[in-house]
């Protein structure tokens, strides 16, 4: 019997599922279980030729619709995955492996957060009107075109949303390519935007590779390129994306730090750090994963920490008691287990976890390791799992010096009751998302995305626009021309 997480069909391109078996399989594992629950077929040059072509064409007359049009759309795209929250929260659970108690409330509801906030900003995108004496410039804000989205596999109905959203409001099309890994939920997606009155065209996704992606990065027809990934392919998607002088927005990995001073109420910071570490099985990519704790409070917190952490609850994803999924794949949980064995080589204690969880499917257990040096391999490298280094410190000079030493920047975190020095801290931290008190909310209304290797651009908020969209101005003369001849 067919999987109920078997899509209609591997593509969704003008308005329709479009299926092409001759290209390569690619097996959607649940992760909880390690069973194929469905298949679908990367694009082959004739589906991405037709994804390409079909979003060129649609997009002229959807830049032609009033912004409240196009934001009216968007609304009721939100309004109808705000509805079937349920049933599309389990099919990111299928994709991803992600417990139910978190995908409930923050996967299609923060997908929907996007096309609900970008359909209402979609009507008020206007220019300038510059007075130059008689004269005068005005400005035009406009689409950029036919745009690109790549996905990673960690939040596939988030990327999806967030980058369709601003494209869309802005008068773009879509093409999205999911993660090979998760290629589930963005089909679904598709099928919102379109029933909810979305042109046939405007938003496309196909499956595939990398090498699909790349083909869909150096398309001449393509104006802009989002990837969400890590930084060897953002590089590499930069640089094609130069090729044709293509806009871009990068959401690259991090290993951000969430530095805890002596005064910080310790019980905050504890859930600051696990939900910085653990959300999503450390599937995260602003993650503070370097956690400086001053020395004072170091033994406390780390108790704390232990004690909370083995509060965890592993399990069948569906159950909403669950309170920690495994890792997307077989090869994540392999490659976070080399870490957790690195971070024992290279001399940190283990305070917690440390191991695969006895059980089927792809489970690690939540893993604190303390006495971390800034020069050790777990301090350095993204992990990408649930893999949390506690690194101790004594002064707030030297602790903003580390933090600040590593080629990322996505985001950083300050506890502490100390407001001044809150402010003080957060403003020498290299990063573009940061948090006092908190760690990795992310709503709509907020900028997202990183400093240094990290990225380029920004997601959600007001500042999305700008990069999803470019400016014509128009100066017009009133009086006579003067030439020199
Ligand atoms: P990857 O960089 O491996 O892949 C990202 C996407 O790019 C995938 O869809 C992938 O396809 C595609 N891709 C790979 N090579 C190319 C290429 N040459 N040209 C075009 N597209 C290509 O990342 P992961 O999927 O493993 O995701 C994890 C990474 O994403 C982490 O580093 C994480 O930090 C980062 N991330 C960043 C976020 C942010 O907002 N800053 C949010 C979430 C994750 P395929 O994999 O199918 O081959």
């Amino acid at each position: 019997m067919t999987h109920p997480a078997q899509p209609k069909a591997s593509h969704f391109i003008n308005g329709e599922y479009v299926e092409d078996t001759a290209g390569t399989p690619i097996p959607v594992i649940y992760a909880a279980t390690g069973e194929q629950i469905a298949t679908v077929y990367a694009a082959t040059p004739a589906i991405v030729d037709q994804a390409l072509s079909t979003a060129k064409e649609a997009q002229k007359a959807w830049a032609k619709m009033t912004g409240t049009e196009r934001g009216r759309i968007l609304r009721r795209a939100a309004d109808i995955m705000r509805e079937r929250n349920h049933e599309l929260s389990v099919l990111e659970t299928y994709d991803t492996g992600k417990p139910l108690q978190e995908t409930l409330v923050a996967d299609a509801t923060s997908g929907a957060d996007a096309l609900e906030y970008f359909g209402g900003l979609a009507g008020s995108l206007t220019g300038e009107h510059i007075p130059m004496g008689e004269d005068w410039v005005y400005t035009v804000r406009e689409a950029l075109g036919l745009c690109v989205g790549i996905g990673a596999w960690n939040y596939p109905t988030q990327i999806a949303c967030w980058k369709g959203a601003p494209a869309l409001a802005c008068g773009n099309s879509m093409v999205f390519k999911p993660s090979e890994t998760t290629p589930l939920c963005a089909l679904k997606v598709a099928e919102i935007l379109h029933e909810a009155g979305a042109p046939a065209g405007i938003y496309n996704v196909i499956q595939g590779m990398g090498e699909v992606g790349g083909a869909l990065v150096t398309d001449p027809r393509v104006d802009k390129v989002s990837l969400t990934g890590s930084v060897p392919t953002g590089k590499k998607v930069y640089a094609a994306a130069a090729e044709g002088m293509k806009h871009v927005t990068m959401e690259l990995g991090g290993k951000s730090p969430l530095i805890i001073f002596d005064d910080a109420d310790i019980d905050n910071a504890v859930g600051g750090a696990i939900n910085g570490n653990f959300y999503s099985s450390g599937q995260v990519c602003s993650n503070g994963t370097r956690v400086f704790v001053q020395k004072g409070i170091k033994e406390k917190f780390l108790a704390r920490l232990a004690e909370r952490t083995g509060n965890a609850i592993l399990g069948d994803p569906m159950d909403e008691a669950t309170s920690f999924g495994p890792m997307v794949t077989e090869n994540q949980m392999n490659i976070v287990l080399g870490y957790i064995e690195k971070g024992k080589e290279e001399g940190a204690r283990l305070i917690c976890g440390g191991a695969r969880a006895d059980m089927p499917g792809y489970y690690i257990q939540p893993t604190v390791f303390a006495d971390v040096t800034d020069d050790m391999t777990i301090a350095r490298e993204e992990i990408f799992g649930p893999v949390m280094s506690v690194l101790d410190f004594d002064t707030e000079e030297e602790v903003i010096a580390r933090a600040n030493d590593t080629e990322f920047g996505l985001s950083a975190g300050v506890f502490t009751n100390d407001f001044s020095r809150a402010h003080r801290v957060i403003g020498q931290l290299e990063a573009g998302s940061c948090f006092i008190n908190s760690y990795n909310d992310a709503p709509v209304e907020a900028p997202f995305g990183g400093v240094k290797a990290s990225g380029v651009g920004r997601e959600n908020s007001k500042e999305a626009i700008k990069h999803f969209s470019q400016v014509k101005s128009v100066y017009v003369r009133m009086g006579d021309v003067e030439a020199a001849f």
